[in-house]
């Protein structure tokens, strides 16, 4: 469970998130839409504490991220994070990619991680490739490992940034399914994305960001086609 409130973060004099309140249910989905620059990614790194929240809180299963008396490592394993660009380490093969955040952080035996690993590839359609270096992969085959190696850390919530806008438009849907497959698993997701069907058919709420707070809240249905406030129907009308 996520919950966040009024924060704001600067960079230098150049406010991004003006006292933004959110809220994320245990096992829901939120779709995160917004224009460039709005503060999207700033808001997701917040919640890891990748950045640091200039006030306001951000709490994470009950514990406050930047609170000098919480482990951010211990919050951290508990959230993974999937990036537009998947930066998998390109001299390790897709199995070491995975194993390598459970053996060197959760100290489990290279026997354990590699079973937990295979059964994570084969999750995400990778079974087969195991052995394969990443620059051997499509990139919709390595974000797909990138969502393996995130979930191998066995996070109760996933962070997802744009992790279909890097890739080409034939790539998407297999990332796409597999997203959607863990959020039918019972996972809590927070999804940056401009793929308006999927947060049509996946997200239980959308928030529409801009000028660094929430414009706007709601169902799919609400959001998308009873859109209320007027930035939220300028947005939609450029995208759909
Ligand atoms: P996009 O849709 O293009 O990914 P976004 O909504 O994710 O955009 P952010 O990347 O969060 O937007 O950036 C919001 C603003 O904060 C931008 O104006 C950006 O230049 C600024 N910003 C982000 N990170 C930093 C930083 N480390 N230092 C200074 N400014 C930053
Ligand atoms: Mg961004």
């Amino acid at each position: 469970k996520i919950q966040v409130s009024d924060l704001h973060k600067s960079f230098g004099q150049n406010e991004i998130l003006k006292g933004l309140t959110l809220d994320v249910q245990e096992q829901e989905v939120l779709c995160l839409i917004g224009p460039s620059g709005s503060g999207k990614s700033t808001f997701l790194r917040c919640l890891n504490g990748l950045e640091s929240v200039t006030s306001g809180t951000v709490m994470v299963n009950g514990q406050r991220v930047g609170d000098p008396h919480v482990n951010l490592n211990h919050i951290r394993e508990n959230i993974g994070m999937v990036f537009q660009h998947f930066n998998l380490f390109p001299h390790l093969s897709v199995l070491q990619n995975v194993t390598l955040g459970p053996v060197q952080l959760n100290g489990l035996s290279r026997a354990d991680a590699d079973a937990r690993a295979k059964k994570l590839l084969a999750q995400v359609g990778l079974a087969d490739k195991a052995a394969a270096m990443p620059h051997a992969l499509s990139g919709g085959q390595q974000q797909r490992v990138a969502i393996a190696r995130a979930l191998a850390m066995e996070p109760e919530i996933m962070l997802f940034d744009e992790p279909t806008s890097a890739l080409d438009p034939e790539m998407v849907g297999d990332v796409l399914a597999v997203m959607q497959q863990l959020a039918e698993s019972g996972m809590t997701m927070v999804v940056v994305t401009h793929e308006m069907g999927f947060a049509k058919n996946v997200a239980d709420r959308v928030a529409f960001m801009d000028d660094g707070i929430i414009q706007e809240l709601g169902t799919p249905t609400a959001v998308f086609e009873h859109p209320q406030n007027p930035r939220t129907k300028v947005f939609l009308n450029k995208i759909l």
